[in-house]
């Protein structure tokens, strides 16, 4: 098992739960997490010849095993973290609605229930509103509460200048999230008594400018740091784990499904929500090689 968070009886960095308006949580009763979830990022799965680390046929036998490893471990629901498909040259919406379906009927075995995080290569040929459809998604950001803990998918898929992406009409290094999805985030962490998970597939923890990152990212954390409820945030989209602090939020990055030949270089992990807002997360293959992680799986 390994940690991403200090031990739960270390206070430190969860101040926001020890003041008066902190999130509520069931009393810390026993070890046993209050959610598990399955986390998965960029998957990138065509029917494509590898191009130099990215095997993209293979990411459906690494979903396989992620479902079978995952429902072992016997998470709740299941969040992909954008990037799901690729797109072949030229881009071609009726090949990547093929790659989407395979893939998705991959995932949609895993847990309860599954999220889709949009990325950019989601919408490289498709819209958003085809993709969405495809995977039995109403909205490309929205939340919802499980066990006491309340769970924001956002969508970082807009250009700067306001414009959601659709059928590749924006550059991968020019994502936002515009102000009317900021407003809504506020209004939802506001709204909201428990504790809060974000997931997102471009980078909140960048400085503007830099290729990964949202272009309004700080105007995005100070919504989440102000909010005093987010325990951590989860991104995929530069394909290596990664892991920083700001202000006392976790951001995390989880490596890339795709990256690499043979189910070794595949990459999942299950995350344990515990009633005391501290988070253990599982890592698997090349999950479990985080550089974050205190303490690596022992089998
Ligand atoms: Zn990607
Ligand atoms: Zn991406």
């Amino acid at each position: 098992m390994s940690l991403i968070r200090p031990p739960r009886t270390a206070p430190t960095s969860r101040r926001a739960l020890a003041t008066g308006d902190s999130p509520s949580l069931p009393a810390a009763q026993s070890a046993a997490p209050l959610l598990k979830i399955g986390l998965i990022a960029d998957v990138h799965y065509a029917d494509a010849d590898t191009r130099g680390t990215r095997y993209y046929r293979e990411s459906l036998g690494k979903m396989r095993e992620a479902a079978e490893t995952l429902n072992r471990e016997k998470v709740d629901l299941a969040v992909e973290l954008g990037d799901l498909i690729d797109t072949p040259s030229p881009p071609d919406a009726r090949a990547e609605a093929g790659f989407l379906g395979a893939i998705a009927a991959e995932f949609r075995k895993i847990g309860r229930e599954q999220h889709y995080v949009l990325g950019n290569h989601c919408v490289s040929a498709l819209t958003k509103e085809q993709f969405l459809a495809a995977c039995g998604q109403k909205k490309s950001y929205y939340s919802f509460d499980r066990n006491g803990i309340h769970l924001v998918i956002l969508d970082a898929c807009f250009r700067a200048d306001g414009t959601s992406y659709a059928a590749g009409n924006f550059k991968w290094t020019d994502s936002d999230i515009p102000r009317a999805e900021r407003d809504w985030l506020e209004a939802d962490l506001k709204a909201t008594p428990h504790p809060t998970l974000v997931f997102v597939h471009q980078r909140l923890d960048l400085p503007p400018g830099h290729d990964y990152a949202v272009a309004t990212a700080p105007a995005v954390r100070a919504v989440l740091e102000k909010s005093g409820k987010v325990l951590a945030v989860f991104q995929g989209h530069s394909h290596k784990n990664q892991y920083r602090e700001i202000n006392g939020i976790p951001y995390c990055v989880l490596a890339a499904m795709v990256e690499g030949g043979g189910r070794e270089n595949s990459g999942y992990s299950s995350l344990s929500v515990f009633a005391d807002g501290s988070l253990e997360l599982t890592g698997f293959r090349r999950h479990a090689g985080h550089p974050f992680l205190q303490r690596e799986r022992s089998s």
